[in-house]
């Protein structure tokens, strides 16, 4: 039986506990009224628990559903040197490494904004050097000599 079946068997088993609880019993049946206020409180958590489980599947399913999407994309995805791209190679269709082999994950990569050499994942944190990156024309390393 799955979930929602069960729900609807309890809720039923439900019913039929109330009706008995509403029938007019003489006083030597009181114990009876007992146990059958408890079967009633039993059934309730026990509805209470499968609806849980129920929305925690449905969860579930969608956070599968998400992740093959993520599979089709990764499908998709070309690797130059260590960064993947989605579609040409550019800054803008840079995706992190990690997040893709590991967590199967398609995420993009921003440039860090105190340090234009590295491109970091927001994701998972990672940090890689930026291949977009260009020194400023200006800029002459320390061992520059023209001579
Ligand atoms: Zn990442």
């Amino acid at each position: 039986m799955d979930i929602p079946g069960a729900i609807s068997a309890i809720t039923a088993a439900l019913g039929l506990a109330r009706e008995l609880r509403q029938i007019d019993v003489n006083l030597e049946k009181a114990e009876l009224k007992l146990k059958l206020a408890d079967i009633t409180e039993a059934l309730a958590e026990a509805k209470v628990a499968l609806t849980e489980a129920s929305l925690r599947i449905s969860e579930l399913e969608r956070a599968a559903a998400a992740k093959s999407t993520d599979s089709q994309h990764i499908a998709r995805l070309s690797k130059q040197g260590e960064l993947y791209y989605d579609g040409p190679v550019a800054i803008s269709n840079a995706k992190c490494p990690h997040c893709v082999e590991v967590k199967r994950l398609v995420v993009g990569l921003h440039v860090e904004p105190f340090d234009q050499t590295i491109l970091a994942c927001s994701n998972c944190k990672n940090s890689y050097s930026n291949p977009f990156f260009e020194m400023p024309s200006s800029y002459q390393s320390p061992d520059y000599d023209p001579f």
